[in-house]
């Protein structure tokens, strides 16, 4: 008896269906391509019950005369693809002409749609795939496409479908992402009779975004656009500053389809390496557009991913439109109150402790090691000033005391702003130790001392561009090397000795003879048994935070003027935003809000 059958029609289609129609929102998607594909201007999504018992997709597109109506739910029937040369630049979002065959294969198909310009429409019935009935009818111009009873001769799909309310989310997140890939369509999405967004269609993208996230997610956003590699980028990123608990508001367009891309969530990420905090992630809309032979489309039933020819040029195009979008934020822009300072690490004091000049003679010098290295003293002995390690600075301007109303500053344009120079701000003074307080045109500005630091010195240090300040440690600093910070003494001293330590292993113990200026003695054990555990777990940017951390000038200790103003000026001219960790590092109280305060409006 042979074993082999073929398949009948039907039960191909329905295997077929699987792959394409995985569930109401994959309905919804295959609806709103087609109108968008049919050059709708207007398109009206409603969804009954999680999409399970009515999806209706209606547009004023070029809609369908009867004969074409009549072979739509075949398979491979598609007006958007005629021979094999076409699928190397596919311009449209269908081409394979199976959606329309695999719903129909799983529900019952409502259909009017009228041709522009002809002067009847036609409707029809299609069930479980056969045209039930169909006839001439006045209609306006364009496509209703109504589908009921989705799975309904498939129970055991059915059975996999989650609660209503899930596929509902579902449904309206695919219009969402529609909607942000049309602008130029006016999308209205309706949720058991409730509207849930209505994009006005005026080709902004910025429009599409109120519409379909809220003014308060557009609020936080920075324009970003950029070109190379012929790749065009343009969307729209998030601050630093109001990064995401998930990546649900990461969305990626690649000529007007909606896609996961893997590098493109990676080039993102990563510019916002060293300003968010861990744990959170960036928000995006972010179109990109390339030639048509440059992304493969067809790699996947349902087309949600895509191949590029070049992914190099994808991710660098991506990655620097983000960051430059970060780097024109304004410098101190006004923004909630930041959550209260984390409580500074409490400095471990156990453990290490510092030879005596004649037990370090009789320890080291027998044993061959050479005295010490001579290093550049700081001039000012032990407590090092900012000043003193900082690049030199411009003389700042003379003013005369007190200052009056600060200079006006025109509106900045919001995507070219010149970076404030001093005379555009004023240095007020510090309070409570902790906070710097600036008079500027935008309002009063109150910048976290430690954090602007912690920035300065973190960026220094990843520059690497000048060698740090040390000082000699006479006597040593000698502590018990645990075993990860012994393996990374004894391999890499070098990678020490770039960051300010000169440093090696006697017996058990790490020998410290110098380090940088700017860590405190009690501190240096902890800066280098960190710095090994990020040697050796590879992530060199947390040991550098940490070093950053260590060494900036602590919340709670008053500071001098002359430092105070070297990194108001650093956080005034852009250069500092936001602390290693993404906390943000300034906030404005705007004249207004000060006015609001007291009642004077
Ligand atoms: P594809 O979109 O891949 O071509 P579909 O099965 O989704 O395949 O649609 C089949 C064909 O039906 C399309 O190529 C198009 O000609 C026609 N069609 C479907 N929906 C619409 C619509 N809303 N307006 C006009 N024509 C449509
Ligand atoms: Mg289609």
């Amino acid at each position: 008896m042979p074993k082999i059958n073929i398949l009948s029609p039907h039960v191909a289609d329905l295997i077929a269906a699987g792959e394409v129609v995985e569930r109401p929102a994959s309905v919804v998607k295959e609806l709103l391509e087609n109108s968008v594909d049919a050059g709708a201007k207007n398109i009206t999504l409603s969804i009954e019950r999680g999409g399970l018992t009515c999806i209706r997709v209606a547009d004023d597109g070029s809609g369908m005369a009867p004969e074409d109506a009549g072979v739509c739910f075949l398979r491979h029937a598609t007006s958007k693809l005629s021979d094999e040369r076409g699928l190397e630049a596919i311009g449209t979002l269908g081409f394979r002409g199976e959606a329309l065959a695999a719903i129909s294969a799983v529900s019952r198909i409502e259909l009017t749609t009228r041709a522009r310009g002809a002067e009847l429409g036609v409707e029809m019935e299609v069930e479980a795939g056969d045209i039930q009935s169909m006839r001439e009818i006045g209609c306006p111009d364009g496509t209703v496409m109504t589908v009921r009873d989705l799975f309904y001769n498939t129970p055991a799909r059915l059975k996999f479908i989650k609660s209503d309310r899930a596929e509902q989310a579902q449904c309206v997140a695919v219009a969402q992402r529609t909607a942000l890939a049309h602008p130029e369509v006016s999308l209205r999405c309706l949720r058991d009779g409730r509207e849930e967004f209505f994009t006005p269609g005026d080709g902004r993208l910025v429009s599409a975004c109120y519409a379909v996230l809220g003014a308060d997610a557009v609020r936080d956003m920075l324009p970003c656009s950029g070109e190379s590699g012929g790749v065009a980028v343009e969307g729209f990123v998030s601050s630093p500053s109001a990064g995401r608990g998930n990546r649900a508001q990461q969305f990626f367009f690649v000529n007007g389809r909606s896609v996961r891309s893997v590098t493109m969530q990676t080039a993102l990420e990563n510019a916002y390496k060293n300003t968010l905090m861990t744990g959170r992630f960036p928000a995006c809309v972010i179109h990109i557009r390339l030639g048509l032979g440059a992304v493969d489309v067809n790699v996947h039933p349902t087309k949600a991913e895509v191949k590029f020819s070049d992914d190099r040029a994808v991710y660098d195009a991506v990655y620097y439109a983000a960051l430059s979008a970060m780097e024109q934020e304004r410098p101190a822009r006004e923004a909630e109150l930041p959550p209260r300072p984390e409580p500074e690490p409490e400095v471990k004091t156990g453990g290490w402790r510092m030879l005596s000049a004649k037990e370090y003679e009789e320890r080291f010098i027998p044993e061959g090691y050479s005295p010490p290295r001579k290093y550049e003293l700081p001039q000012s002995g032990g407590g090092v000033k900012l000043r003193d390690i900082m690049p030199p600075q411009p003389a700042p301007q003379p003013r005369p005391e007190p200052a009056p109303q600060p200079v006006p500053q025109p509106e900045p344009e919001p995507l070219a702003q010149a970076r404030p120079t001093e005379r555009d701000w004023r240095l007020v003074g510090e309070a409570m130790s902790t906070y710097i307080l600036v008079e500027s045109a935008d309002g009063l500005v109150l910048i976290d001392k430690h954090a602007a630091h912690e920035r300065m010195i973190f960026d220094r240090l990843k520059s690497s561009a000048e060698p740090p300040m040390v000082q000699m440690l006479m006597p040593p600093v000698v502590f018990r090397a645990d075993p990860k910070t012994a393996a990374a003494v004894e391999n890499e001293p070098e990678r020490f000795e770039r960051l300010g330590f000169d440093l090696s292993m006697l017996g058990s113990d790490v020998i410290v003879r110098a380090a940088r200026c700017d860590i405190d003695i009690p501190e240096i054990q902890s800066a280098v048994e960190e710095l090994a555990r990020g040697f050796t777990s590879g992530d060199s940017d947390a040991a550098l935070h940490t070093m950053a951390c260590k060494a900036a000038i602590k919340a709670g200790k008053s500071s001098e003027p002359e430092d105070l103003r070297i990194l108001a000026a650093a956080v005034m001219s852009g250069e500092v935003k936001y602390c290693p960790h993404g906390r943000p590092v300034a906030v404005t109280l705007t004249k207004k809000e000060l006015d609001k305060l007291f009642k004077r409006i």
